[in-house]
């Protein structure tokens, strides 16, 4: 059975407005499976008039959603989010068309989407701000938190729905409205989405969707006048695009670029763990990845050791159709992306470093429709190669030797992005020191790079501002508001 097969019908969506999924526009965009290229479906290309219709709806639902105590809106965002985890069989196969990822990748992207705005529904009622007894004799101070109003979600094509969800919950619970523009190569999923949360009591207007490009309408929503906030996540370039766009308005942004995230691997580590981490945190998602093992650092003693362990396991990975259950890597989503990897991969080498895994595209005749690329390991390019210092969007890993802790914390902090970052050794003045002296908005101890709701995640440099996850989030969604009462 083909992907598109799966979804049962070519789909025609258009935008999702005041709570109903509209007709298909005039203007339109066409969706293809990254794995065989066959036809998905086509959606509207929301112009600045559909992009304005939908920042108005949510505009008018505002003053309803926000006047709700935070009780009664978590309780919607719970029904929400076990609708959701409810129709997770039904989405699947629509999320695997469009974005090309694995059966398995796309299960687990969209339980962790639920559980997500699951955890939010729970914090609703935790949210908290602050009071100060006696300011003066007679006078006490209150805090208050105040939502911000529309709040722009814009999110890319790697991981639609959890990108979303990670914007949604926060946003929603503090009673901000929220206008989603998914890529415009991943609108299907978003759309359905929405569609269950309002099927499961979210009040029409509190969420509308408008599929569309970045340039139409991406823009038309960042510069819109009743547009409070920003919460975007995608390319270091256009996130810098849209916080000139929101300087006029002053604009509230959240930032989640790019990154490339460095691990250390000391001759401490329990190498077979690091091996799989590395492999596990480059191969994911076809290493489209914005939290994702970019650049490893060894040691020298336990370089030849882990060398061998990651190529063997990259060798070992199963291309395949997102479709098939035996699939471990799917497509690159784009031949774009993929090109644009490729040159990356020679311009590095023209300079050095040696392939030990993987190198080019697949020969299996049955892979030649897609744009799928050979898991990929380098070794010793040089420090200022693109795949050192650029971001590397696809399933090509660089491994470089060093000295001690002192050069790979060095070569871990050059790089203009700070993300993620991870270190493997059985020290603990190493942990602590990697804890302290990696910039980056994340760093994992002996541990798998997975993310947790529970604690705020973010970049520093290049890769962004604003922090999404835990509690933090609230601060991103909220206004603080003084009031002083005279007793
Ligand atoms: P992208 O920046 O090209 O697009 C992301 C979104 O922005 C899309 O919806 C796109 O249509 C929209 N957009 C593009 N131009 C726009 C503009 N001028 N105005 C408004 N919106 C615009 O990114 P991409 O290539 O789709 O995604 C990959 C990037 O996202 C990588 O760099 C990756 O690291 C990053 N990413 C970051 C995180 C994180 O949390 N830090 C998570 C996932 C992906």
């Amino acid at each position: 059975m083909s992907a598109t097969a799966a979804t049962t019908t070519t789909l025609e969506r258009g935008v999702f407005l005041d709570g109903a999924l509209q007709p298909l526009g005039a203007a339109t965009l066409t969706i293809t499976h990254p794995g065989n290229g066959e036809l998905v479906g086509h959606v509207t290309r929301s112009s600045a008039e559909d992009v304005d219709r939908a920042v108005r709806s949510a505009h008018a639902a505002f003053g309803d959603w926000r006047r709700r105590g935070y009780a009664d809106r978590g309780a919607i965002l719970r029904a929400g989010a076990e609708a959701f985890a409810a129709h997770i069989d039904e989405l699947v196969p629509i999320l695997v068309a469009e974005q090309g990822k694995t059966l398995r990748e796309a299960r687990i992207e969209l339980r962790k989407a639920a559980e997500t705005l699951e955890h939010y529904a729970g914090l609703a009622k935790e949210v908290r701000a602050a009071y100060v007894h006696g300011l003066d004799p007679g006078v006490d101070g209150r805090v208050l938190r105040k939502p911000l109003g529309v709040v722009g979600a814009i999110v890319p094509w790697n991981f639609p729905t959890t990108l979303l969800a990670n914007k949604l919950g926060p946003a929603l619970v503090c009673g901000n409205t929220v206008v989603a523009k998914p890529a415009d190569t991943t609108p299907f999923t978003t759309l359905r989405v929405a569609e269950i949360l309002t099927e499961a009591g979210l009040p029409p207007g509190v969420l509308n969707v408008v599929p569309g490009t970045g340039p139409e309408a991406g823009e038309a929503l960042v510069s819109h006048p009743l547009t409070r906030k920003v919460a975007f996540t995608g390319s270091t370039a256009t996130g810098e695009r849209i916080m000139a766009l929101a300087a006029r308005g002053v604009k509230r942004v959240t930032l989640e670029l790019g990154g490339s995230d460095p691990m250390i691997i000391c001759d401490d580590a329990d190498v077979a763990k690091a091996a799989s981490a590395a492999s596990m945190g480059r191969f994911y998602n076809c290493g489209q990845a914005c939290l994702a093992i970019k650049r490893v650092y060894v040691f020298d003693s336990v370089a030849d050791q882990v060398i061998e362990a990651i190529a063997a396991k990259a060798k070992r990975l199963r291309l395949g159709l997102g479709t098939d259950e035996n699939a471990q890597l799917g497509p690159m989503h784009t031949q774009r992306q993929r090109e644009i990897m490729e040159e990356q991969i020679a311009r590095t080498l023209e300079r050095g470093g040696e392939i030990v895994a993987g190198g080019g595209r697949p020969d299996d005749p049955a892979l030649q429709s897609g744009w799928f690329h050979e898991p990929t390991v380098i070794v010793d390019p040089p420090h200022d190669s693109p795949m050192a210092q650029q971001e590397v969007f696809g399933p090509a890993l660089p491994i470089w030797r060093v000295r001690d802790f002192d050069e790979a914390i060095r070569l871990a902090n050059e790089s203009p992005f700070g993300l993620g970052s991870s270190v493997w050794t059985r020290s603990l003045e190493r942990a602590e020191r990697a804890a302290a002296e990696i910039d980056a908005g994340y760093t994992w101890i002996n541990s798998p790079t997975k993310v947790y709701d529970e604690l705020p995640f973010g970049g520093v440099g290049a890769s962004g501002l604003g922090r999404e996850h835990g509690s933090e989030a609230f601060d991103h969604y909220t206004d603080l508001k003084s009031v002083v009462v005279k007793r």
